[in-house]
């Protein structure tokens, strides 16, 4: 692609840089951006800006937040004594669109995966058994991907919390998941948390 403007092509190739954008949509993009008022533009580029300087973690469920404590932590509604142990934020947004699970998370930030040299250490796992131990939850419900790394998480953490007086369950995964819990539709989701079962039916199939 050839391009008069280096302001342009310097656009662009930042565009190209998002995942599934290549140079062709990249060049839409930048299009219409400038059709655009430059007021408009400049706003678009402070939102971003400022949603990347800003954003936080929740010191609790580690889920992304504008405070210290995120919103679902937070809200009284929730019922506090459940928590659903999740690998990403992106699988805490395709439970909450149910709309069908009312208690909280925790964010593990990744899977146990010794090919890519992920192990317990780096993921959110401590904080886990530390809130089981002090705040009162009486079960944990697994919902994480039906793949190796997945259950091996799993059988890491029901170990974990092994001592403790809380019942671990896992979500229903008997029904076809596309692979990736966040590709799960709603409804095949909301049915496998509601139907989630008792960690050792899990283990023993
Ligand atoms: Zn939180």
């Amino acid at each position: 692609m050839i391009f008069s403007s280096a302001l342009i092509e310097n656009a662009v190739n930042e565009f190209a840089r998002m995942p599934g954008i290549g140079k062709k949509t990249a060049l839409r993009l930048v299009l219409h951006l400038l059709k655009q008022e430059p007021s408009q533009v400049q706003q678009f580029s402070e939102v971003i800006a400022r949603m990347r300087q800003q954003i936080r973690f929740c010191q609790q469920c580690h889920n992304v937040s504008d405070e210290d404590i995120c919103s679902i932590c937070a809200s009284h509604s929730r019922k506090k004594e459940l928590v659903c142990v999740v690998e990403n934020i992106r699988d805490v947004m395709a439970i909450e669109n149910t709309q069908q699970y009312n208690g909280l998370y925790h964010v593990l930030g990744g899977i146990i995966s010794p090919i890519d040299g992920i192990g317990p250490d780096q993921l959110n796992i401590h904080s886990l058994v530390e809130r089981v131990q002090q705040q009162g939850i009486t079960e944990v419900i697994m919902a994480l991907s039906p793949t190796i790394e997945g259950d091996t998480t799993i059988y890491y953490l029901s170990k974990k919390l092994k001592e403790l007086p809380v019942k671990i369950t896992t979500i229903a995964r008997g029904i076809a998941f596309g692979g990736e819990l966040e590709y799960a539709d709603e409804m095949t989701l909301a049915r496998s948390i509601t139907n989630r079962l008792p960690l050792e039916s899990y283990m023993q199939k």
